[in-house]
């Protein structure tokens, strides 16, 4: 559990970079100027694939919740709102010896639902060599072969977003995907659901109702505001919006919250795909070989590889120092 909590303080830590650096012009290149004065929106309706990374065990779990209740919940959620064949993008470490974990994942499975490779142990690739990069997502494979059944599951999904700090790692790993048949299940819209996780079950924790009542309409805000700012963002990139995909987590809080998303996006026009049909994209046809510490969204990288720089209006950010200390955090 200790090692669980770290790890998710980490990942929120670098996603929250991962979307600030996603809305800020990339270093080290000629900047072109793009400021956005008029949003197209597409003349059809946009399309968003979810994905929930981090299964079966992402972030923390108050005393008297399983793993088994949260992914029940999330796939009556999902399948309520007719939403079929959602990724979930699974790190087996948390699977042997863990039957809570390893009944979680079947009822995910059972639900009609997807699995991906999301890396043995969640490692951060700007840390670590290619090659153990490499084998720690082949340690994975085990497990989702027991798992999928025939389902397709060679898809990935970087850890942080980090597809390589310098080109040279970003190709030996993209080659090494490439050989072992592995499609990359890119990232357009990410709002850090997970920075809500944990504050959530602190002030669970205290029957805090004002503080939740808070985090439920602080999520709300950022969700709503990040993801028109990236879709903007994409008219930059693409010369037009493309289909969508949203990184999501397993944690209780987006669990809870999904209803409320999902009416947010069916609001804004989108229809609900799945990844394999979204990444049909031509777009997502093209590798930024980028060198992107830090990692960050496709159309990110799509923008530092095309030397492109996108000014975005003023937006307020992610309220990262409340949700860290909110309810006795840090
Ligand atoms: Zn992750």
């Amino acid at each position: 559990m200790q090692s669980r909590l770290r790890f998710t303080l980490a990942c929120a830590a670098v996603l929250a970079l991962s979307a600030s650096a996603a809305l800020a012009a990339p270093q080290n290149t000629p900047a072109k100027p793009h400021p956005l004065t008029h949003f197209r929106p597409l003349k059809r309706h946009p399309i968003v694939a979810l994905s929930f990374d981090d299964l079966p065990a992402a972030g923390g779990l108050r005393p008297g919740m399983t793993r088994v209740k949260i992914l029940t919940r999330l796939t009556r959620e999902l399948r309520a709102a007719h939403i079929k064949g959602v990724y979930g993008n699974v790190n087996a470490v948390d699977l042997p010896g863990d039957p809570d974990c390893q009944q979680a994942l079947r009822v995910w499975r059972a639900a009609g639902m997807n699995i991906g490779n999301h890396t043995w142990s969640h490692p951060e690739l700007d840390k670590v060599t290619a090659a153990s990069y490499d084998a720690n997502i082949a340690r994975d494979e085990p497990y989702l072969r027991q798992f999928a059944g025939k389902s397709n599951w060679h898809w990935f999904r970087y850890p942080y977003l980090e597809e390589g700090n310098t080109v040279a790692k970003h190709l030996a790993v993209r080659r090494w995907l490439h050989a072992h048949h592995y499609r990359v299940e890119e990232v357009t819209l990410n709002f850090n659901d997970d920075d809500w996780g944990d504050p959530y079950l602190r002030c669970k924790a205290q029957h805090n109702a004002a503080a939740i009542a808070w985090l439920k309409a602080s999520y709300m805000q950022n969700a709503a505001e990040y993801i028109q700012l990236e879709r903007e963002e994409q008219q930059v990139a693409f010369g037009h919006e493309i289909p969508n995909v949203l990184l999501l987590h397993g944690t209780e809080f987006t669990t809870l919250m999904l209803p409320r998303l999902i009416t947010l996006l069916q609001q804004q026009g989108f229809r609900f795909s799945t990844v394999p049909r979204v990444e049909r994209n031509h777009a997502y046809r093209y590798d930024p070989a980028v060198a992107l510490p830090g990692g960050g969204s496709f159309t990110t990288m799509v923008l530092l590889a095309r030397h492109r720089t996108v000014y975005l209006p003023p937006h307020p950010p992610e309220p990262l120092d409340k949700l860290n200390s909110i309810c006795g955090g840090e």
